[in-house]
């Protein structure tokens, strides 16, 4: 067998090695069941055994509070930009407002489809800068009386973070945690919602994971799809319609493997020291740029450009020819991307380092 790469894809993402090998493993004859878990009726107690200990591992890794539910469903983050507005502008008279920080191409998302639903409130915005960077909370406006007020974690593609949970007082925060859930300790309690696509951080494309308060739950406007009205979700477990059954699986068998190396404080400590590998390197030489400042800079995804870049193509294919696969940039921005989730071992971005030192040398 071809030994794995190096897989620095932004989603979907590299996994845990272990968690494919445990899922090759079980593929055939799931733990003495004689059948593959995407064989299995997700009512049966097979399947009921393995969602609920996705969801105890998630609840515990996290220490999501009682107070908030799990919700495994469809449809992505992209399906969340209208299902969140759906289910939430029901708590404010009608037309409802909505604040959002604009810090990049995923907010960007997230508010051209809440105007189909909100007056939209663009509270603060990175847009002055190319989306480089994170505006400082004194600067937000935010409205009197939102709805909510929406945030993404972690810019997938600009490679922008926060590094802090803002403070909003009683408006309820909203999160797209899509390429930063459980790469980093966070108080649940501080966000009325979080929502995230599973395949960078968690499993495969395919699920989604929604963790709500549950005074959020019960304000669904009328049209809301009833499989998308949370309420209705968390009063079926998740099996209001059949859920993505196999990536629920996979997630929960990510969540084990968590759990077995140390849980969030651990793989922390592995991601900042990654990023630091990765980012020191680029802020000693200016044969590649990276344009994020220091507290704003994701440990997830660090965006780069060479300074000619003319050698683009090159650099792609000698690291393809090195097995570090999937660093070319988001079409969008151009570059390149080194996406570097939990799954990515400290070795991988060792293996990117000193690619990157060596074509340096041969190319600079
Ligand atoms: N939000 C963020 C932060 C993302 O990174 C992505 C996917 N790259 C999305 C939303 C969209 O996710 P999906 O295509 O799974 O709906």
């Amino acid at each position: 067998m071809k030994r794995r790469v190096f897989n620095f894809s932004a989603g979907p993402a590299a996994l845990s090695k272990e968690v494919i090998q445990q899922a090759a493993d079980e593929m055939m004859d799931w733990r003495g069941s004689g059948m593959s878990v995407m064989e299995m009726s997700h009512r049966g107690k097979e399947f009921t055994e393995i969602l609920a200990n996705a969801k105890a591992d998630l609840r515990e890794l996290m220490s999501i509070p009682d107070n908030y539910k799990i919700l495994f469903m469809q449809g992505g983050a992209i399906a969340e930009n209208a299902i969140v507005p759906m289910n939430l502008i029901g708590r404010k008279p009608q037309p409802a407002t909505i604040d959002f920080i604009n810090t990049g191409h995923w907010s960007v998302q997230s508010i051209e489809e809440a105007h189909k639903y909100a007056k939209v409130n663009i509270a603060a915005s990175s847009e002055d800068a190319g989306f480089t960077y994170v505006p400082a909370r004194d600067t937000w406006k935010l409205s009197q009386d939102a709805a909510y007020v929406h945030i993404c974690t972690n810019e997938t593609i600009g490679g922008v973070e926060f590094n802090y949970t803002p403070e909003v007082g009683d408006v309820p925060l909203v999160a797209d945690m899509s390429s930063n859930i459980l790469s980093r300790q966070i108080d649940v309690s501080k966000y009325a919602v979080i929502y995230a696509g599973a395949q960078k951080n968690i499993g495969p494309a395919g699920v989604t994971i929604v963790i709500v308060r549950d005074d959020m739950l019960g304000h669904a406007v009328p049209a809301c799809p009833s499989a998308f009205d949370w309420k209705q979700v968390a009063e079926h477990d998740s099996m209001y319609n059949t859920p993505p059954t196999y990536p629920i699986y996979i997630a929960g068998l990510t969540f084990q493997w968590l759990k077995r190396i140390g849980g969030i404080a651990e793989i922390e400590k592995v991601n900042v020291a990654k990023a630091k590998l990765v980012y020191d390197y680029l802020d000693s030489t200016g044969f590649y740029i990276n344009r994020v400042p220091v507290a704003d800079r994701s440990r997830m995804n660090v965006p780069f450009v060479l300074r000619d870049e003319s050698l683009n193509a090159k650099f792609l294919a000698e690291a393809d020819a090195n097995g570090l696969v999937q660093l070319k940039g988001h079409s969008s921005v151009g570059g390149m991307r080194a996406s570097i989730y939990n799954a990515m071992p400290l070795e991988g971005v060792q293996d990117l380092v000193a690619f990157m030192k060596d074509f340096e040398k041969k190319y600079g």
